[in-house]
C-alpha cells in the first residue's frame, strides 16, 4: 500500500515526523487499511487563534494559541495545554496524535488533543497569565466541553491555569462545569492521586518490565533523568519498592551516589531550594549531566525532555531496560540501535499514561459528583497500567516487534476497529 515515506532525518527530530515514522511501521505490521491510515495521519481539527492581551504596563501583546484535535472517534478528546516559547503547530499536532495512541493503549474512552500558547510563562505576572488563559478559553468555547474536548495541564501550566479555564468556561455556560478540564486543584474537583499518577504509572511499568527481563526490583539499580513531577515520584516509588536510585538529574546537573540516593530527602531538599537539586549534598555532582544516560544501571528512566537518546549517543547506553517517563525521549532513528542492543524499552505512550488515566478518573468523579479515596484511585490506575503493559507485551511477541511498535499496534488497532463499526465517511 502507498504509505507516505517518513521525513528525512534532520539535526533535531521533528516530533511529528518521529510520531509518523513509528505510526507507519505499526500500520504496516498491522496491515492497516489504507483509507483508515489516511484518516488517522492527519488531525481532525486544528484551531489557531490570536489573543490580544493587555499587559501590566498597559501595552497590548498578541499571543498565538492552538488547539489540535487529532481524533475523537473513541470519545471526547483529551490533552494538555502547553505554555512555552517554542510552541509550534507541528509539535502540537504530534502531541495530539500521541494522546490518541496513549488513551487507546490504556483503553480509556478518550480521543487525543493538545493545545499550546506561544508565551514565556516565567516572565509573565499572575494577572497576565490569568488574562491570557481566560482569553484562550473564550476563544476555544466552541471546541472545549466535558463531552467534546477536555484540556489538562502540560509544560508551563498547572492547577492554577486549569482553575481559570474551568471558571471561564463555567461563567460562559451559567453553571459550574468542573468536568471540562482535569488537573484542577482538589477543592475544585481535582482527584486524589493525580499529582503522583504519572510517576506511579512509570513505577508500575518499570516493575513489569523488570519482571520480563528477570531483574529483581530489590536488587535493581536505577538512574532517573529529570527530577520534576514524573521523575521524582517515579524515583520515590521505585525506591519504596526496594530499588537503588543511583543517579538523578535536573536542569542544575546530575547527582550520583553508588550506595543509592535517599529520594525522600532529595525531594525535601528540592522543595526547599527553588525546585532544583543544585547544591544537594546526598550525592556527588557528575562532571557532565548527560553521562547519567550512560550509567551501567538496570533501569534508565528519561523523565525530562524530548530527544535525549538519539543517533549521536545511543551507542553509549548501557541500561538493560528503559522506561520512558518523558514524551518522546528517544528519537525515531535511535530505535533501531536500541533494538539491536537488546534493550527493553517501555515506550512513552505506555509508560507515562498513568497521568491521563487518573485524569480520566478525575472526569469520572466530576460526572458522578463523587470523590474516590486515594487507595481506590491507585488500585484502579495500577490495574489499568499493568493490563496495558501485558497487552503490549503479548502483542510484541505476536508481531515479533519491540514494545514501542507493539504499543502503536494496540492503539491503532483499537481506533481502526472503532472506525470500522462507526463508519460514517
Ligand atoms: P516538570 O517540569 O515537573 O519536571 C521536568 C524536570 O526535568 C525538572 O526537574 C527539570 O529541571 C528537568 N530538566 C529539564 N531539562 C533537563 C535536562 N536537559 N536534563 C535533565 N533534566 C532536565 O515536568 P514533568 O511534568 O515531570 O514532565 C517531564 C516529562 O514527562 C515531559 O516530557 C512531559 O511531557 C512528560 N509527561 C508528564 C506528565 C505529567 O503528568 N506531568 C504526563 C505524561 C508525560
Amino acid at each position: 500500500m502507498a504509505y507516505i515515506e517518513p521525513a528525512p532525518i534532520k539535526d533535531k527530530a521533528n516530533p511529528f515526523d518521529s510520531m509518523m515514522s513509528r505510526f507507519i511501521i505499526a500500520a504496516e505490521a498491522l496491515g492497516l487499511d489504507e483509507q483508515i491510515f489516511n484518516v488517522l495521519k492527519s488531525p481532525s481539527k486544528q484551531v489557531s487563534v490570536s489573543l490580544p492581551i493587555t499587559m501590566d504596563d498597559g501595552t497590548i501583546q498578541v499571543f498565538e494559541g492552538h488547539r489540535v484535535i487529532h481524533s475523537n472517534i473513541l470519545g471526547p478528546s483529551k490533552g494538555g495545554v502547553r505554555y512555552a516559547m517554542d510552541v509550534h503547530l507541528d509539535e502540537v499536532k504530534a502531541l495530539a496524535a500521541w494522546m490518541t495512541w496513549k488513551c487507546a493503549v490504556v483503553d480509556i474512552p478518550y480521543g487525543g488533543a493538545k493545545g499550546g500558547i506561544k508565551c514565556d510563562p516565567r516572565s509573565m505576572s499572575a494577572g497576565e497569565m490569568e488574562r491570557l488563559t481566560r482569553a484562550y478559553t473564550q476563544a476555544m468555547l466552541g471546541v472545549f466541553g466535558p463531552d467534546r474536548d477536555i484540556p489538562a495541564p502540560d509544560m508551563g501550566t498547572g492547577p492554577r491555569e486549569m482553575a481559570w479555564m474551568m471558571d471561564e468556561y463555567s461563567r460562559a455556560h451559567g453553571t459550574t462545569v468542573n468536568a471540562v478540564v482535569t488537573g484542577k486543584p482538589l477543592v475544585l474537583g481535582g482527584s486524589l492521586g493525580r499529582a503522583e499518577a504519572t510517576g506511579r504509572g512509570v513505577m508500575v511499568t518499570a516493575l513489569a518490565a523488570m519482571e520480563k527481563s528477570q531483574i529483581n526490583p530489590y536488587h535493581a539499580s536505577v538512574a532517573v533523568q529529570g527530577f520534576g513531577n514524573v521523575g521524582s515520584f517515579a524515583a520515590l516509588l521505585l525506591e519504596e519498592r526496594g530499588s537503588s536510585i543511583l543517579a538523578v538529574s535536573d536542569i542544575s546537573g546530575a547527582y550520583y551516589n553508588e550506595k543509592g540516593i535517599n529520594i525522600h530527602e532529595a525531594i525535601e531538599y528540592r522543595n526547599g531550594n527553588n525546585g532544583t537539586l543544585e547544591g544537594y549534598k546526598g550525592a556527588e555532582k557528575m562532571d557532565d549531566a548527560k553521562d547519567l544516560l550512560f550509567l551501567e544501571v538496570d533501569v534508565l528512566v528519561p523523565a525530562a525532555v524530548e530527544d535525549v537518546i538519539n543517533l549521536k549517543n545511543v551507542d553509549k547506553i548501557k541500561a538493560k531496560v528503559i522506561v520512558e517517563g518523558a514524551n518522546g525521549p528517544t528519537s525515531a532513528e535511535a530505535d533501531k540501535v536500541i533494538n539491536e542492543k537488546g534493550i527493553l524499552v517501555a515506550p512513552d505512550i505506555l509508560a507515562n499514561a498513568g497521568g491521563v488515566t487518573v485524569s480520566y478518573f478525575e472526569w469520572v468523579q466530576n460526572r458522578l459528583g463523587y470523590k474516590w479515596t486515594r487507595e481506590r484511585v491507585n488500585r484502579r490506575s495500577d490495574r489499568i497500567m499493568k493490563d496495558a503493559f501485558d497487552k503490549v507485551y503479548e502483542t510484541s511477541i505476536k508481531h515479533k516487534c519491540p514494545l514501542r511498535i507493539a504499543a502503536y499496534i494496540v492503539a491503532i488497532d483499537k481506533v481502526a476497529e472503532t472506525y470500522k463499526f462507526r463508519g460514517g465517511f
